[in-house]
Protein backbone atom coordinates (compact mmCIF):
# COMPACT_ATOMS: atom_id res chain seq x y z
CA UNK A 1 0.00 0.00 0.00
CA UNK A 2 1.72 3.26 -0.97
CA UNK A 3 1.49 6.51 1.22
CA UNK A 4 -1.49 9.17 -0.10
CA UNK A 5 -2.89 12.30 1.21
CA UNK A 6 -6.40 12.84 3.64
CA UNK A 7 -8.61 15.35 2.91
CA UNK A 8 -11.76 15.70 5.09
CA UNK A 9 -14.34 17.31 3.09
CA UNK A 10 -16.08 19.49 4.97
CA UNK A 11 -19.29 20.30 2.54
CA UNK A 12 -20.54 18.45 -0.46
CA UNK A 13 -18.71 20.69 -3.40
CA UNK A 14 -16.09 20.69 -1.06
CA UNK A 15 -15.81 16.87 -1.79
CA UNK A 16 -16.61 16.49 -5.08
CA UNK A 17 -13.45 19.08 -6.06
CA UNK A 18 -11.49 17.36 -4.25
CA UNK A 19 -12.59 14.08 -6.33
CA UNK A 20 -12.15 15.50 -9.10
CA UNK A 21 -8.40 15.98 -8.85
CA UNK A 22 -6.43 13.17 -10.65
CA UNK A 23 -5.66 10.09 -8.39
CA UNK A 24 -8.32 11.17 -5.82
CA UNK A 25 -10.87 8.95 -4.16
CA UNK A 26 -13.45 9.12 -2.49
CA UNK A 27 -13.94 7.45 1.29
CA UNK A 28 -16.99 6.54 2.93
CA UNK A 29 -17.11 3.53 5.11
CA UNK A 30 -13.55 2.34 4.03
CA UNK A 31 -14.61 -1.41 3.97
CA UNK A 32 -13.82 -2.21 0.13
CA UNK A 33 -11.70 0.22 -0.79
CA UNK A 34 -8.76 -0.30 2.09
CA UNK A 35 -8.77 -3.88 1.08
CA UNK A 36 -8.17 -2.38 -2.61
CA UNK A 37 -5.84 -0.14 -1.72
CA UNK A 38 -3.75 -2.98 0.34
CA UNK A 39 -3.89 -5.54 -2.38
CA UNK A 40 -2.42 -3.01 -4.84
CA UNK A 41 -5.69 -2.65 -6.74
CA UNK A 42 -6.72 1.38 -6.05
CA UNK A 43 -3.94 3.44 -5.49
CA UNK A 44 -4.84 6.49 -4.41
CA UNK A 45 -2.93 9.62 -4.26
CA UNK A 46 -5.49 11.18 -2.28
CA UNK A 47 -8.76 9.68 -0.08
CA UNK A 48 -11.18 12.38 0.36
CA UNK A 49 -13.52 11.35 3.43
CA UNK A 50 -16.89 12.38 3.16
CA UNK A 51 -17.84 10.01 6.11
CA UNK A 52 -18.88 12.96 8.03
CA UNK A 53 -21.04 14.98 5.61
CA UNK A 54 -24.37 15.94 6.92
CA UNK A 55 -27.50 15.09 5.72
CA UNK A 56 -26.13 12.82 3.35
CA UNK A 57 -27.58 9.84 5.58
CA UNK A 58 -31.16 10.54 5.84
CA UNK A 59 -33.85 7.88 4.78
CA UNK A 60 -37.61 9.10 3.64
CA UNK A 61 -40.22 6.43 3.48
CA UNK A 62 -43.36 7.52 1.72
CA UNK A 63 -46.47 6.92 -0.28
CA UNK A 64 -44.62 7.70 -3.52
CA UNK A 65 -41.69 5.65 -2.37
CA UNK A 66 -38.12 5.92 -0.64
CA UNK A 67 -35.57 8.33 -1.09
CA UNK A 68 -32.07 6.84 0.87
CA UNK A 69 -28.78 8.73 1.33
CA UNK A 70 -25.51 7.98 0.04
CA UNK A 71 -24.16 7.78 3.19
CA UNK A 72 -26.97 5.64 5.13
CA UNK A 73 -25.19 2.69 6.25
CA UNK A 74 -26.08 -0.53 5.47
CA UNK A 75 -27.20 -2.19 8.87
CA UNK A 76 -30.22 1.48 9.12
CA UNK A 77 -31.65 0.98 5.77
CA UNK A 78 -32.15 -2.80 6.40
CA UNK A 79 -33.44 -2.10 9.51
CA UNK A 80 -35.56 0.43 9.11
CA UNK A 81 -39.26 -0.68 9.77
CA UNK A 82 -40.80 1.13 6.58
CA UNK A 83 -38.11 -0.20 4.02
CA UNK A 84 -38.87 -3.48 5.59
CA UNK A 85 -42.70 -3.57 5.16
CA UNK A 86 -42.61 -1.37 1.47
CA UNK A 87 -39.35 -2.88 0.44
CA UNK A 88 -38.58 -6.35 1.95
CA UNK A 89 -36.50 -7.58 -1.27
CA UNK A 90 -34.12 -4.13 -0.60
CA UNK A 91 -34.35 -4.92 3.73
CA UNK A 92 -33.55 -8.96 2.73
CA UNK A 93 -30.61 -8.38 0.07
CA UNK A 94 -28.49 -5.82 2.98
CA UNK A 95 -29.23 -8.11 5.39
CA UNK A 96 -27.44 -11.09 3.75
CA UNK A 97 -24.42 -8.77 2.32
CA UNK A 98 -21.27 -9.19 4.50
CA UNK A 99 -20.98 -9.39 8.08
CA UNK A 100 -22.64 -7.21 10.52
CA UNK A 101 -19.23 -5.46 11.47
CA UNK A 102 -19.26 -4.31 7.74
CA UNK A 103 -22.82 -3.51 7.46
CA UNK A 104 -22.44 -1.14 10.64
CA UNK A 105 -19.98 0.46 8.84
CA UNK A 106 -20.50 0.74 5.31
CA UNK A 107 -22.85 2.82 2.95
CA UNK A 108 -24.77 2.90 0.56
CA UNK A 109 -22.77 4.67 -1.93
CA UNK A 110 -19.94 2.81 -1.55
CA UNK A 111 -22.25 -0.73 -1.46
CA UNK A 112 -22.88 0.71 -5.26
CA UNK A 113 -19.67 1.48 -5.67
CA UNK A 114 -18.00 -2.21 -4.79
CA UNK A 115 -16.12 -4.07 -7.10
CA UNK A 116 -16.03 -7.14 -8.72
CA UNK A 117 -14.56 -10.72 -6.59
CA UNK A 118 -12.71 -11.63 -9.66
CA UNK A 119 -9.50 -13.33 -7.67
CA UNK A 120 -7.27 -11.89 -10.88
CA UNK A 121 -8.26 -8.78 -10.90
CA UNK A 122 -7.41 -8.35 -6.40
CA UNK A 123 -4.10 -9.93 -6.87
CA UNK A 124 -1.98 -7.60 -9.43
CA UNK A 125 1.04 -9.11 -8.48
CA UNK A 126 0.65 -12.55 -9.95
CA UNK A 127 -1.50 -11.75 -12.47
CA UNK A 128 -0.69 -8.51 -14.45
CA UNK A 129 -3.19 -9.74 -17.13
CA UNK A 130 -6.54 -7.83 -16.41
CA UNK A 131 -8.44 -5.88 -18.87
CA UNK A 132 -10.75 -3.80 -15.51
CA UNK A 133 -7.30 -2.99 -13.99
CA UNK A 134 -5.16 -2.46 -16.64
CA UNK A 135 -6.84 -1.82 -20.40
CA UNK A 136 -5.52 -4.13 -23.26
CA UNK A 137 -3.64 -6.11 -20.84
CA UNK A 138 -5.71 -9.11 -21.42
CA UNK A 139 -7.83 -11.66 -18.98
CA UNK A 140 -6.60 -14.23 -16.88
CA UNK A 141 -9.95 -15.35 -16.35
CA UNK A 142 -10.71 -16.54 -19.11
CA UNK A 143 -8.54 -20.00 -19.46
CA UNK A 144 -8.72 -19.53 -15.81
CA UNK A 145 -10.30 -20.61 -12.84
CA UNK A 146 -14.10 -19.49 -13.55
CA UNK A 147 -16.35 -21.15 -10.98
CA UNK A 148 -17.21 -17.54 -9.71
CA UNK A 149 -17.59 -15.49 -12.70
CA UNK A 150 -20.49 -14.27 -14.54
CA UNK A 151 -23.06 -16.26 -17.47
CA UNK A 152 -24.41 -13.17 -19.04
CA UNK A 153 -23.30 -9.43 -19.97
CA UNK A 154 -19.37 -10.95 -20.51
CA UNK A 155 -17.63 -9.86 -23.19
CA UNK A 156 -14.21 -11.16 -25.14
CA UNK A 157 -12.39 -8.69 -22.27
CA UNK A 158 -13.74 -9.14 -19.28
CA UNK A 159 -15.78 -12.07 -17.59
CA UNK A 160 -15.83 -10.88 -13.67
CA UNK A 161 -19.34 -10.97 -11.90
CA UNK A 162 -20.98 -7.92 -10.08
CA UNK A 163 -20.59 -8.92 -6.67
CA UNK A 164 -23.22 -6.77 -4.70
CA UNK A 165 -26.91 -7.74 -3.37
CA UNK A 166 -28.48 -4.24 -2.73
CA UNK A 167 -28.28 -2.99 -6.39
CA UNK A 168 -30.03 -6.12 -7.91
CA UNK A 169 -33.26 -5.38 -5.61
CA UNK A 170 -32.62 -1.81 -7.13
CA UNK A 171 -32.59 -2.77 -10.86
CA UNK A 172 -35.85 -5.17 -10.03
CA UNK A 173 -37.39 -1.95 -8.62
CA UNK A 174 -36.43 0.71 -10.74
CA UNK A 175 -34.34 2.66 -8.80
CA UNK A 176 -32.60 5.93 -9.69
CA UNK A 177 -29.46 7.19 -8.69
CA UNK A 178 -28.71 10.83 -7.64
CA UNK A 179 -25.32 12.00 -8.75
CA UNK A 180 -26.76 15.53 -7.15
CA UNK A 181 -28.80 17.51 -9.96
CA UNK A 182 -27.93 14.30 -12.60
CA UNK A 183 -30.02 11.29 -11.42
CA UNK A 184 -30.38 8.43 -13.52
CA UNK A 185 -31.75 4.93 -13.97
CA UNK A 186 -29.79 2.32 -11.85
CA UNK A 187 -29.95 -0.18 -14.82
CA UNK A 188 -28.06 2.22 -16.35
CA UNK A 189 -25.63 3.46 -13.98
CA UNK A 190 -23.84 -0.01 -14.23
CA UNK A 191 -22.46 -0.81 -17.20
CA UNK A 192 -21.38 -3.58 -19.59
CA UNK A 193 -17.99 -4.76 -19.84
CA UNK A 194 -17.74 -4.72 -23.78
CA UNK A 195 -14.31 -3.45 -24.67
CA UNK A 196 -14.05 -1.31 -21.72
CA UNK A 197 -14.04 -3.25 -18.41
CA UNK A 198 -11.91 -0.41 -16.99
CA UNK A 199 -15.46 1.71 -16.92
CA UNK A 200 -18.15 0.17 -14.67
CA UNK A 201 -20.57 2.88 -14.07
CA UNK A 202 -21.96 5.98 -15.59
CA UNK A 203 -20.45 8.37 -12.61
CA UNK A 204 -17.74 11.20 -14.26
CA UNK A 205 -15.07 12.70 -12.36
CA UNK A 206 -16.07 15.19 -9.68
CA UNK A 207 -19.84 13.22 -9.40
CA UNK A 208 -20.64 11.05 -6.71
CA UNK A 209 -23.80 9.23 -5.53
CA UNK A 210 -25.63 11.71 -3.23
CA UNK A 211 -28.34 9.08 -3.07
CA UNK A 212 -30.77 6.88 -4.74
CA UNK A 213 -34.76 6.62 -4.90
CA UNK A 214 -37.03 3.90 -5.33
CA UNK A 215 -40.34 4.10 -6.18
CA UNK A 216 -42.83 2.43 -4.34
CA UNK A 217 -45.29 -0.32 -6.26
CA UNK A 218 -47.57 -3.04 -4.98
CA UNK A 219 -44.75 -5.24 -6.21
CA UNK A 220 -41.94 -3.55 -4.40
CA UNK A 221 -44.46 -3.97 -1.15
CA UNK A 222 -44.43 -7.82 -2.30
CA UNK A 223 -41.01 -8.44 -2.77
CA UNK A 224 -38.25 -10.87 -1.51
CA UNK A 225 -34.40 -11.76 -2.01
CA UNK A 226 -33.18 -14.86 -2.24
CA UNK A 227 -29.63 -15.75 -2.23
CA UNK A 228 -27.85 -18.90 -2.84
CA UNK A 229 -24.33 -19.09 -1.67
CA UNK A 230 -21.59 -21.63 -0.91
CA UNK A 231 -21.69 -20.77 2.88
CA UNK A 232 -25.33 -19.39 4.75
CA UNK A 233 -23.80 -16.01 6.04
CA UNK A 234 -20.62 -13.60 4.93
CA UNK A 235 -20.46 -14.57 1.47
CA UNK A 236 -21.38 -13.63 -2.17
CA UNK A 237 -24.00 -14.90 -4.23
CA UNK A 238 -23.92 -17.73 -6.29
CA UNK A 239 -26.85 -16.70 -7.38
CA UNK A 240 -29.50 -14.11 -5.86
CA UNK A 241 -32.92 -12.99 -7.20
CA UNK A 242 -34.71 -10.44 -6.23
CA UNK A 243 -38.39 -10.47 -7.10
CA UNK A 244 -41.80 -8.86 -6.72
CA UNK A 245 -45.05 -9.64 -7.74
CA UNK A 246 -48.64 -7.81 -7.69
CA UNK A 247 -51.71 -10.42 -8.22
CA UNK A 248 -54.71 -9.72 -9.31
CA UNK A 249 -58.00 -9.13 -7.05
CA UNK A 250 -58.53 -12.93 -7.91
CA UNK A 251 -55.05 -13.69 -5.83
CA UNK A 252 -54.09 -16.10 -8.71
CA UNK A 253 -53.03 -14.00 -11.96
CA UNK A 254 -50.04 -11.78 -12.06
CA UNK A 255 -50.75 -8.30 -12.76
CA UNK A 256 -46.97 -7.02 -12.49
CA UNK A 257 -44.06 -9.07 -11.74
CA UNK A 258 -40.26 -7.71 -11.40
CA UNK A 259 -37.55 -9.98 -11.50
CA UNK A 260 -33.81 -9.25 -11.10
CA UNK A 261 -30.41 -11.39 -10.93
CA UNK A 262 -27.19 -11.40 -9.04
CA UNK A 263 -24.19 -13.48 -8.61
CA UNK A 264 -24.29 -14.24 -12.40
CA UNK A 265 -24.08 -11.38 -14.54
CA UNK A 266 -20.83 -8.51 -14.38
CA UNK A 267 -24.02 -6.30 -13.73
CA UNK A 268 -27.29 -6.38 -11.70
CA UNK A 269 -29.39 -8.04 -14.22
CA UNK A 270 -32.67 -7.46 -15.07
CA UNK A 271 -35.00 -10.38 -16.42
CA UNK A 272 -37.40 -8.66 -18.40
CA UNK A 273 -38.06 -12.18 -20.59
CA UNK A 274 -39.23 -14.13 -17.32
CA UNK A 275 -41.90 -10.79 -16.72
CA UNK A 276 -43.29 -10.76 -19.66
CA UNK A 277 -43.84 -14.03 -19.79
CA UNK A 278 -45.64 -14.38 -16.91
CA UNK A 279 -47.48 -11.49 -16.56
CA UNK A 280 -51.36 -11.97 -17.18
CA UNK A 281 -50.65 -15.27 -16.38
CA UNK A 282 -52.32 -17.58 -13.00
CA UNK A 283 -49.25 -18.84 -11.15
CA UNK A 284 -48.79 -22.14 -12.02
CA UNK A 285 -45.51 -24.42 -10.67
CA UNK A 286 -44.71 -25.51 -14.44
CA UNK A 287 -45.37 -21.95 -15.64
CA UNK A 288 -43.10 -20.84 -13.28
CA UNK A 289 -40.82 -23.15 -13.90
CA UNK A 290 -40.86 -22.93 -18.00
CA UNK A 291 -40.67 -19.21 -17.58
CA UNK A 292 -37.51 -18.78 -15.32
CA UNK A 293 -35.72 -20.74 -17.66
CA UNK A 294 -35.95 -17.36 -19.65
CA UNK A 295 -33.65 -15.53 -17.10
CA UNK A 296 -30.68 -16.96 -18.18
CA UNK A 297 -31.84 -16.44 -22.27
CA UNK A 298 -28.17 -15.79 -23.78
CA UNK A 299 -26.00 -16.82 -21.08
CA UNK A 300 -22.20 -17.86 -21.97
CA UNK A 301 -20.40 -20.59 -19.59
CA UNK A 302 -17.09 -20.93 -19.05
CA UNK A 303 -17.00 -24.61 -17.85
CA UNK A 304 -16.56 -24.24 -14.15
CA UNK A 305 -19.27 -21.69 -14.13
CA UNK A 306 -21.75 -23.66 -15.70
CA UNK A 307 -24.09 -24.43 -12.43
CA UNK A 308 -24.85 -20.81 -12.47
CA UNK A 309 -27.05 -21.81 -15.68
CA UNK A 310 -28.75 -24.13 -14.16
CA UNK A 311 -29.42 -22.59 -10.42
CA UNK A 312 -30.47 -19.05 -11.48
CA UNK A 313 -33.78 -20.07 -13.27
CA UNK A 314 -34.08 -22.45 -9.61
CA UNK A 315 -33.66 -19.22 -7.72
CA UNK A 316 -35.86 -17.06 -9.28
CA UNK A 317 -38.99 -20.10 -9.52
CA UNK A 318 -38.70 -20.55 -5.81
CA UNK A 319 -38.81 -16.92 -4.95
CA UNK A 320 -41.51 -16.80 -7.39
CA UNK A 321 -42.95 -19.85 -5.33
CA UNK A 322 -42.36 -18.16 -2.46
CA UNK A 323 -44.35 -14.93 -3.04
CA UNK A 324 -47.45 -17.08 -4.27
CA UNK A 325 -48.03 -18.90 -1.09
CA UNK A 326 -48.01 -15.49 0.90
CA UNK A 327 -50.84 -14.65 -1.57
C1 LIG B 1 -15.45 -9.74 3.50
C2 LIG B 1 -16.49 -8.95 2.77
C3 LIG B 1 -17.68 -9.56 2.41
C4 LIG B 1 -18.66 -8.84 1.73
N1 LIG B 1 -19.82 -9.46 1.35
C5 LIG B 1 -20.76 -8.76 0.64
C6 LIG B 1 -21.96 -9.37 0.22
O1 LIG B 1 -22.22 -10.54 0.49
N2 LIG B 1 -22.83 -8.61 -0.49
C7 LIG B 1 -22.60 -7.29 -0.78
O2 LIG B 1 -23.44 -6.64 -1.41
N3 LIG B 1 -21.46 -6.71 -0.40
C8 LIG B 1 -20.54 -7.40 0.30
N4 LIG B 1 -19.38 -6.80 0.65
C9 LIG B 1 -19.10 -5.46 0.18
C10 LIG B 1 -19.56 -4.42 1.17
O3 LIG B 1 -20.96 -4.35 1.12
C11 LIG B 1 -18.87 -3.14 0.76
O4 LIG B 1 -17.55 -3.26 1.28
C12 LIG B 1 -19.49 -1.90 1.31
O5 LIG B 1 -20.84 -1.79 0.97
C13 LIG B 1 -18.75 -0.68 0.79
O6 LIG B 1 -19.25 0.47 1.43
P1 LIG B 1 -18.24 1.51 2.09
O7 LIG B 1 -19.06 2.65 2.53
O8 LIG B 1 -17.39 0.87 3.11
O9 LIG B 1 -17.40 1.90 0.80
P2 LIG B 1 -15.87 2.37 0.71
O10 LIG B 1 -14.98 1.20 0.92
O11 LIG B 1 -15.64 3.60 1.48
O12 LIG B 1 -15.85 2.78 -0.85
C14 LIG B 1 -16.08 1.80 -1.86
C15 LIG B 1 -15.95 2.48 -3.23
O13 LIG B 1 -17.04 3.35 -3.44
C16 LIG B 1 -16.58 4.68 -3.68
N5 LIG B 1 -17.57 5.52 -3.04
C17 LIG B 1 -17.96 5.48 -1.72
N6 LIG B 1 -18.98 6.33 -1.53
C18 LIG B 1 -19.24 6.91 -2.73
C19 LIG B 1 -20.21 7.87 -3.18
N7 LIG B 1 -21.11 8.40 -2.35
N8 LIG B 1 -20.21 8.22 -4.48
C20 LIG B 1 -19.31 7.69 -5.33
N9 LIG B 1 -18.38 6.78 -4.96
C21 LIG B 1 -18.35 6.40 -3.69
C22 LIG B 1 -15.18 4.74 -3.09
O14 LIG B 1 -14.39 5.71 -3.72
C23 LIG B 1 -14.69 3.34 -3.37
O15 LIG B 1 -14.26 3.23 -4.69
C24 LIG B 1 -18.42 -7.48 1.39
C25 LIG B 1 -17.22 -6.86 1.78
C26 LIG B 1 -16.27 -7.58 2.44
C27 LIG B 1 -14.99 -6.89 2.84
S1 LIG C 1 -12.59 -11.34 -15.64
FE1 LIG C 1 -12.33 -9.11 -15.80
S2 LIG C 1 -11.63 -8.56 -13.77
FE2 LIG C 1 -11.25 -10.75 -13.97
S3 LIG C 1 -9.17 -10.96 -14.85
FE3 LIG C 1 -10.58 -10.89 -16.56
S4 LIG C 1 -10.58 -8.73 -17.15
FE4 LIG C 1 -9.81 -8.82 -15.05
Amino acid sequence: MRDFSYVRANSLDAARQAAALPGAMLLAGGTTLIDLAKCGVAEPETLVDIAHLKGLDRIEVNERGATIGALARMSHVADHADIKSRFPAVSEALWQAASAQIRNMATIGGNLMQRTRCPYFRDPANFPACNKRQPGSGCSAIGGVTRGHAVLGISDACIAMYPGDLAVALVAFDAIVHLGERHIPVDDFFLLPGTTPDREHAIEPGEMITGIEIPGSASARRSTYLKIRDRQSYEFAAASAAVGIEFEPDGRTIRDLRVALGGVATKPWRARAVENALKGKVLEPDTVRAASLLAVEGSVDHGANHYKVELAPRVVARAIRKLGETA
